[in-house]
Order: C-alpha cells, then sequence, then structure tokens
C-alpha cells in the first residue's frame, strides 16, 4: 500500500490524515499556509509528519492517493502535476466513505444545506435515532469515521467542491435543494459546469436509493434534462402543489397525507419552507416518522436569518451567512416591515438584477459596509450610507430606522475586508446591537 497525501491540514484534511493512519497507511500532510495551532497538535500528537508554508512536491510524488482540500482549485499546478502522473487525487468525503459503515444522507445546494442538514439530524435526534451530522459543518466526515462510534446514519453537509472530487460517493438519500450561482470563479463562469457539479451528488446512486429535488429551481431541472440521470427513485418539493411534498394553506402538506402548520415553525420564510420539505422528505425516504413537536422545535441556526434583538420597536435580524444574492433574495421576501438593509463586503461578481423589485418594494436605505459601494449606489434608487466598521453601521440604522422597521444584515458578500469571516461579521452585528440596548 503507497504512501497517502493530504493537501490542506484544515478540518477536512486533519481528519482525513487520521483515518489515513489508523487504517495503517503511511501519511504525510502539506499546507501551503501556516496550520493552526489546533489541527497542527492532533498531527503532532498521532506522529504524522507535516511541512506548511509550502509544497516540497518531491517528497510525495511517490503518493499512491493524494486527498485534496476543497478549497483547493484543481488547476493549480501542483494538482495538475499529480493527475498526470496516474496518482488519484480525492476529496476527503470520498476516502471516508470508502470505509464508512452506516448509510448515508447527503444534502448539496447553493444554499440552505447548513440548515437543512442541521435540521434533519434534529428530526432523526429527536426521534430517537442515532444521527451524527457532518462533513462541510462541524466534524469532518473523516474524522467521524475514524475516531467515533458507529451512528445510524450519517447526515453529511457536502459542497461542490467537495462533490467534485468524489469518484464512488453513494448517499442512500441525496438532497439537491437549489442550484443559483455562487463560486462561478471555480467553474470557468458557467453555470453549466456548476450545476453538473452539484448534481454529482446523485450520479452513483442505484434503484434502492432516494433522490430528493426542488421541482421549482430552474437549474435543477436543466439538470434532470440534460446531464446523465442515476436510477435512484425521483422524490420533489415545491412551494405549489405537486411533486411529494409542498405547501397550502398555511401547512406543510406531504403526500402521504401527513401535513404541518407553518405558524409552529421557528424558521422563518419561504426559503425555510423549502427547506422544511425537503427534510421532512428525507426522513420519510430514511423511514423515520416525524412528530410535529419535533418539527416545531428547531431553532434558526446563528447567521442565518437569526432574530437577535428589538431596541425601540426597531427588529434587528443576522444573516451573515447571506453571502450571495440569492440568499439575500429570500432574506428580502421574508420580511414583512420596512427594511434597513446591511450588506457589502468582497463582491463575487454580484448581479443585483433580481434584487432591484424587492428594494423598491420593502428598502429604505441601505447602509454598505466596508468601501465597496459602487455598486449599491448604481443599481439601487434609495439612500446609500458607506460605513466603515460595524459599530458606525449599527449607530447610523438606529437613526434611520422607525419603531415597525427591521434592520437586516444580509450582505450578499464575503466578509474578508472588515471582518475575520461571516461569523465575525454576525457577531459584531449582534454584539453592537445588544450593547445599544437599554
Ligand atoms: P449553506 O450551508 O448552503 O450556505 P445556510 O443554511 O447556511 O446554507 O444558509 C445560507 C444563507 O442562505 C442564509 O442567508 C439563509 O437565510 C439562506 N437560505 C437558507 N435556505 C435557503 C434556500 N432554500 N434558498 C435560498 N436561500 C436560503
Amino acid at each position: 500500500m503507497g504512501k497517502i497525501v493530504v493537501l490542506g491540514a484544515g478540518e477536512s484534511g486533519v481528519g482525513a490524515a487520521l483515518l489515513a493512519k489508523k487504517n495503517g497507511r503511511a501519511v504525510f500532510v502539506s499546507d501551503g499556509s501556516q496550520i493552526k495551532t489546533q489541527y497542527k497538535s492532533i498531527l503532532t500528537e498521532n506522529n504524522i509528519p507535516f511541512e506548511e508554508g509550502g509544497h516540497t512536491k518531491e517528497s510525495f510524488f511517490d503518493a499512491e492517493i493524494v486527498i485534496k482540500s476543497p478549497g483547493i482549485p484543481p488547476w493549480v499546478p501542483l494538482v495538475k502535476d499529480f493527475v498526470e502522473r496516474g496518482i488519484e487525487v480525492i476529496s476527503e468525503i470520498e476516502y471516508a466513505y470508502r470505509f464508512a459503515k452506516a448509510p448515508i444522507i447527503a444534502i448539496t445546494g447553493s444554499n440552505g444545506k447548513t440548515t437543512s442538514s442541521s435540521l434533519i439530524h434534529h428530526l432523526l435526534v429527536e426521534n430517537g435515532v442515532k444521527a451524527n451530522l457532518g462533513g462541510n459543518i462541524g466534524v469532518s466526515f473523516a474524522l467521524q469515521v475514524a475516531t467515533l462510534p458507529i451512528p445510524e446514519v450519517y447526515v453529511l453537509e457536502v459542497s461542490s467542491f467537495q462533490l467534485d472530487d468524489c469518484v464512488h460517493f453513494k448517499p442512500n438519500v441525496a438532497l439537491l435543494l437549489n442550484i443559483t450561482p455562487d463560486h462561478l470563479d471555480r467553474y470557468d463562469g458557467k453555470m453549466e459546469a456548476y450545476a453538473a457539479s452539484k448534481f454529482r451528488i446523485s450520479l452513483n446512486q442505484n434503484e434502492n436509493d432516494v433522490f430528493i429535488f426542488n421541482r421549482e429551481d430552474p437549474w435543477t431541472a436543466w439538470g434532470l434534462k440534460e446531464l446523465k440521470r442515476s436510477e435512484a427513485s425521483k422524490v420533489s418539493f415545491g412551494l405549489n402543489s405537486g411533486g411529494n411534498a409542498w405547501r397550502n394553506e398555511g401547512k406543510l402538506m406531504m403526500q402521504t397525507g401527513d401535513s404541518f402548520e407553518i405558524e409552529s415553525l421557528k424558521i422563518l420564510g419561504p426559503h425555510n419552507q423549502l427547506n422544511a420539505l425537503a427534510a421532512l422528505l428525507a426522513l420519510e425516504a430514511f423511514g423515520t416518522k416525524v412528530s410535529p413537536d419535533a418539527l416545531s422545535s428547531f431553532d434558526p441556526i446563528p447567521h442565518r436569518l437569526e432574530p437577535v434583538s428589538k431596541i425601540k420597536g426597531v427588529h434587528f435580524i443576522n444573516d451573515s451567512k447571506a453571502t450571495n444574492v440569492d440568499a439575500v433574495k429570500y432574506a428580502l421576501e421574508a420580511m414583512d416591515s420596512p427594511i434597513i438593509w446591511m450588506a457589502g463586503g468582497v463582491d463575487k461578481g454580484n448581479d443585483y438584477q433580481e434584487l432591484k423589485e424587492l428594494v423598491v418594494e420593502k428598502v429604505k436605505a441601505i447602509l454598505v459596509l466596508g468601501a465597496n459601494d459602487e455598486k449599491f449606489r448604481t443599481e439601487f434608487e434609495k439612500p446609500v450610507f458607506t460605513l466603515s466598521s460595524m459599530a458606525e453601521a449599527i449607530r447610523k440604522s438606529l437613526e434611520l430606522a422607525e419603531s415597525g422597521d427591521t434592520v437586516l444584515l444580509s450582505p450578499a458578500c464575503a466578509s474578508f475586508d472588515l471582518f475575520k469571516n461571516y461569523e465575525d461579521r454576525g457577531e459584531q452585528f449582534r454584539n453592537e446591537v445588544l450593547s445599544n440596548q437599554e
């Protein structure tokens, strides 16, 4: 058995290295940047050799398998070198899959992965099923396979980058929530390529497996028509009546006859109703009943339309995780009061066309975080204020908002200019709001 080389020592890379070590393989970990202390200690404790701050190519061309971090694009010369030498390059999800001994429910989509995966996990656990949540969220799949007892089912959030390097990965239940523009820089600007990557979640499924999809999503419809089909049973959800699950008269309805009151949900907006319908179908596919109490006891996840507080009648909502235009569209749609919209950051080539009508209808003013305010000024005919810190932005929002309004942080952009990441941006929002409360 040849050596396993792990490129990138983050959550997934370190998990993969541990699993390889547990399997008795020679392992070498290489990271082009500095490795976080917590991960370095795990590698050291487990006697796994590593390098950081650069790659010494020559030392690992004898690799049999390369496990590549999802953050590394396929076109970097190092990865191309491996491929040209016929060395297998796979993702950590694929590697862990080869050793996992429990069924898998896997979730992908441009938006809603974390919410839906967490909800599915919650519904399973509430029903007494021993389920592990992981993948692109929390503990990596490989680390779970290497170190945790075998559960009854793995619930895995998977990104398109992880799917790109999967070969045999075959979930028993696969969910494709939606496909809207995101990460197009990794797909040569082509939606077709990005959509095909998402569809890989179902590629290896057979007739005993279930593929759950949003029947109202245009790019999913495109994929179902144009891409190679798997043998899985197809099960669909949507807001309008039809398929296997839908919304009607304030209820989430299942073809089986079960129904759930929307009013009892703590997660807000039509996009969360879609997430809930998808989750209910996943539980049905897995053969587990859902009680209305289990569904209504699920709390919103931080930074996803998370209600923070109310100051002088003004609601503050943290949707820092909304890093693309589609997520913002749903956030604006979910609001039924006038909005002070807090946005901005690093633009990933955003097209704001889709938001224009909603902004005219619902937004009173736009607060842009960071200097990147040009598009907001040219695309929208609303007052735009440019702020250089969260503290300033919250102060401005308090000046502008009247009782009954909502201040919504839903940035449509990545966060790396003023903040460490989206969590930092959301936490600063929350802390500033709370510190302005009497
Ligand atoms: P992901 O893990 O795919 O990034 P999250 O559940 O973390 O998804 O949500 C990310 C953002 O997308 C949040 O702003 C959230 O409100 C929004 N969102 C959640 N579900 C959906 C959906 N089904 N469609 C569109 N936007 C959604």
